[in-house]
């Protein structure tokens, strides 16, 4: 029941830095009114970066493959094994999305496919060191595809993301994660890596010195103690890594947070909408303050509600991304490109500035505009979302890759 004496002390302990507790965050999820969380998370961004500035990153995601053996009940991405509609992307299609992501200013790319049931370590460290020979970096392979992968190549985790890190392997993105309580993923994802296997892909790359991100898809079928449990997973393993490091410049970069967008293969018992998101950006920046970027999800919520979010405990606006797949698969994906991320964060009342992967500011060139785009990748800049030309179609086995 909601008592506002309880609220005002909870949101006054999360703005001077005291850790929420389990039953705390869920009294707040449950019963603060939003502007108020809004507020208060807010504050707490303000204290974490003082400086009224709202970063960005320019990149591309790229998926080497949509052939999947995990069959997510959500997901309108895969293909299975051994489908017609599989795909793996050629070396030549890669180098060209590479080249083209660096004509456009743009500093890594994101790139995660699917798990499959044949490749190997081996194979895999051939794919990043391919990328990584055009001097980019890359932030790539999800929990999922590791945690397959060395299940695949018959060793740890750990030496897998070792063998993936000497072949060029420079960070791995937050996917997969959904929501971490076994109810969560059981509901739509029983045969991805469960949560305990998620969370130890993230330690042991922590524990190798490589930064990683922290994501949640909010709104199928989880409950609100499972969004808790979730923050409350990904605190600890934050300060695991801070402790094994003995700094903070470790771990986790940022945190990301996106509503899950009903598809022709599930859809949502009661579809989410804005409100629903920035309550749970707002407990997130409250709950997870061990965690130092928090993103703004533009690409699913549109550029009104990302604006909305940086007052509600973002401080950054993520990725221009130059080119989109998986969330585009489902239908729902908004488009931007550095000027007019940078306009938008602007109209926000912020600074924007273009940052690296580790939040380090870069000089924006804005080779990213409609223009430009056209004349590097001769295509229409809008429609770089959808995949079936920019795609090698080729079989999706493992002799089928060049
Ligand atoms: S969400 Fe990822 S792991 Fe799940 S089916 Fe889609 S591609 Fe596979």
């Amino acid at each position: 029941m909601s008592d506002p004496a309880r609220t005002e002390d909870l949101l006054a302990k999360a703005i001077d830095g005291g850790r929420l507790t389990p039953d705390e965050g869920l009294y707040l999820h449950d019963e603060a009114d939003l502007l108020s969380l809004g507020a208060a998370a807010h504050e707490v961004r303000m204290r974490l970066h003082p400086e009224r500035v709202v970063t960005y990153i320019v990149d591309r995601n790229v998926n080497y493959s949509n052939v999947c053996d995990s069959y997510c009940n959500f997901c309108s991405f895969y293909a299975a094994p051994g489908s017609k509609n599989g795909y793996v992307l050629s070396r030549a299609a890669l180098r060209k999305k590479i080249l083209e992501t660096k004509a456009l200013g743009g500093e890594q790319i994101l790139m995660q496919g699917g798990t499959h049931p044949e490749w190997d370590v081996e194979w895999y460290a051939d794919l990043i060191a391919y990328c990584k020979s055009f001097d980019i970096h890359v932030h790539a392979l999800s929990s999922p595809e590791i945690h397959k992968i060395a299940q695949v190549s018959g060793i740890s985790v750990r030496d897998t993301i070792a063998r993936l890190h000497e072949a060029g392997l420079d960070s791995i993105p937050g996917g997969g994660a959904e929501v971490l309580t076994d109810y969560a993923r059981d509901a739509i994802s029983p045969l991805k890596c469960t949560t305990d296997q998620w969370l130890e892909v993230h330690r042991e790359a922590h524990a190798l010195g490589l930064r990683t991100t922290a994501t949640m898809m909010l709104g199928h079928r989880e409950r609100p103690i499972d969004r808790i449990q979730h923050l409350e997973f990904l605190r600890q393993t934050q300060d695991l890594a801070h402790e094994n490091a003995g700094s903070t410049d470790a771990g986790f970069t940022a945190y990301i947070s996106w509503l899950f967008q009903p598809t022709h293969v599930l859809k949502a018992d009661e579809p989410k909408g804005g409100a629903e998101y920035l309550r749970t950006v707002a407990l997130s920046r409250l709950y997870l303050q061990n965690v130092a970027n928090m993103q703004s999800s533009w690409v699913t919520m549109g550029p009104k509600i990302g604006q909305m979010a940086l007052w509600f405990g973002c401080n950054d606006m993520g990725s221009t991304m130059i080119e989109e797949n998986v969330v585009s698969s489902a239908g729902v994906a908004y488009r931007m490109l550095s000027p007019e991320i940078c306009s938008v964060i602007e109209a926000a009342g912020f600074r924007a500035q273009q940052r690296n992967f580790f939040y380090e500011p870069v000089d924006a060139r804005f080779l990213d505009t409609p223009e430009r785009m056209r004349e590097v990748c001769g295509e229409n800049p809008r429609n770089l979302a959808l995949p079936a030309e920019a795609f090698d179609q080729v079989p999706a086995t493992v002799s089928g890759r060049e």
